[in-house]
């Protein structure tokens, strides 16, 4: 078998599409996650049109969208719902074969899975650390099992095992925000017509997306203090506060997501690494280089870590030679990505001058915001991929 084993540690986004790409090529992965039930938590997720263009080339694409919701606009707004800006979603899809997909995280976890056979993803299995001697791989669990294999994809997120076994000096960067999440239970036509638009106020904004006919995903983030956690059961009370000076459909939004469905994460990113394996290790997604959410790309760039990875294991080379290749071809997009999203943040919660970056942006025409767009959603085919690797 062409590298032999694969142990793929994570069965999250990023996880689980490498299982499929792998497994298409005949390659033999197994998939070890932590959680007992694959059950994505975070509410829903933009899949932007560079991770749906992938999820088509490996046959994914039209199941993750019959259970997601197509966007047709996505507008940045301020408080009072004025349009500051926005993206023609048709436009987009007719250039790119696809739009953004908002869809159900956990939907969305059952999708890939379900392109995988059962037997190769092994739920219940806590990573605890990882051993490479005389070219095999062991993982090693936290219920006394371990796994043996040729090679390990450290796919198990920003908090990684893996990246702390090869690389524990690895520095995790708080972008000074803190973000609630949560699904409310309402009809899209008491939405005002809003389809998704993020809504910039003063150190704050909030986000609303329909993902599906009764479905809205929602996050709010605010500038905060690292680490900060709402009394039990208070949080609904604290966000309605805090965004009372937005207009509606807001605290329509608010009102009706169940309380103990909110949860809070503070936004961080990773700092770069100089290099993502070491030896027959490899990490990939936020496990390699997490980034804040601010441009809806962190969980397309795993996909297209799973992409690139299809396209690469096709090659009959050393494996350790092969993932520095797949270094050398990802890194400046990622990395680029990680520090627009991470400036971008920054500039939506600005406090001063919020009216003038307000007038910019609503003064540079879609064509413009369109392009800046187009690097981010091409994505290379194989051909491209392999031509551009060497060996
Ligand atoms: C507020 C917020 C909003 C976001 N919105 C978007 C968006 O709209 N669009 C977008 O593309 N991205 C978005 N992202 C980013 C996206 O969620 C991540 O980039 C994406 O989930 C990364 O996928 P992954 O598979 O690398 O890691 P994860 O999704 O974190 O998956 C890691 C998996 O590994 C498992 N695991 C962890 N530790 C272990 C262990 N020790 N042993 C075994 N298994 C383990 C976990 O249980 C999990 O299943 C957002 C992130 C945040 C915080």
């Amino acid at each position: 078998m062409k590298h032999g084993k694969g142990i793929i540690i994570g069965g999250g986004i990023g996880g689980l599409t490498t299982a499929i790409g792998l497994l298409q090529l005949g390659l033999d992965v197994e998939v070890y996650e932590a959680a007992p039930e694959l059950r994505e938590v975070g509410a829903g997720i933009w899949l932007a049109p560079n991770a749906m263009s992938i999820l088509g080339r490996l046959g994914v694409a039209n199941d993750v969208m019959e259970q997601g919701f197509q966007l047709s606009k996505m507008n940045l707004r301020n408080a009072r719902m004025g349009i500051i800006t926005g993206t023609d979603q048709t436009y987009i899809r007719e250039k790119y074969g696809f739009g953004i997909t908002a869809i159900h995280r956990a939907r969305l976890v059952r999708v890939l899975a379900k392109h995988i056979p059962e037997h190769r993803i092994h739920l219940g299995k806590r990573l605890l650390r990882v051993e490479e001697k005389n070219d095999k791989v062991t993982a090693f669990f936290e219920d006394g099992s371990s796994a043996i294999g040729d090679y390990v994809i450290g796919a198990d997120g920003i908090k990684s095992k893996v990246r702390n076994s090869i690389f524990p000096d690895a520095s995790i960067r708080y972008s000074g925000q803190t973000c609630w999440r949560g699904i409310a239970q309402v009809n899209g036509h008491a939405l005002n017509g809003i389809e998704a638009s993020e809504i910039w106020g003063k150190g704050k904004r909030f986000g609303i997306s329909r993902i599906s006919e009764e479905e809205v995903y929602w996050f709010a983030c605010r500038d905060a203090k690292r680490g900060g956690q709402d009394e039990h059961g208070r949080t609904k009370g604290i966000l309605m506060d805090m965004f009372k000076d937005f207009s509606e459909p807001v605290m329509t939004v608010l009102r009706n997501t169940s309380v103990d469905k909110m949860i809070r994460n503070d936004l961080d990113d990773l700092l770069p690494l100089s290099t993502w394996s070491k030896g027959r290790l490899l990490l990939i997604g936020d496990a390699a280089h997490a980034t804040t959410p601010n441009l809806g790309q962190g969980g397309g760039q795993a996909i297209e870590d799973a992409w690139y990875l299809h396209c690469l294991m096709e090659k009959e080379m050393p494996l350790t030679e092969l993932f520095n290749q797949f270094y050398k071809l990802r890194f400046k997009r990622v990395n680029d990505i990680v520090k627009r999203s991470f400036m971008m943040g920054k500039i939506a919660h600005m406090k001063v001058g919020k009216r003038i970056r307000n007038t910019i942006f609503s003064m540079t025409p879609e064509s413009v915001i369109n392009k800046q767009f187009m690097d981010m959603y091409q994505v290379p085919e194989k051909e491209i991929i392999l031509s551009q690797s060497i060996g």
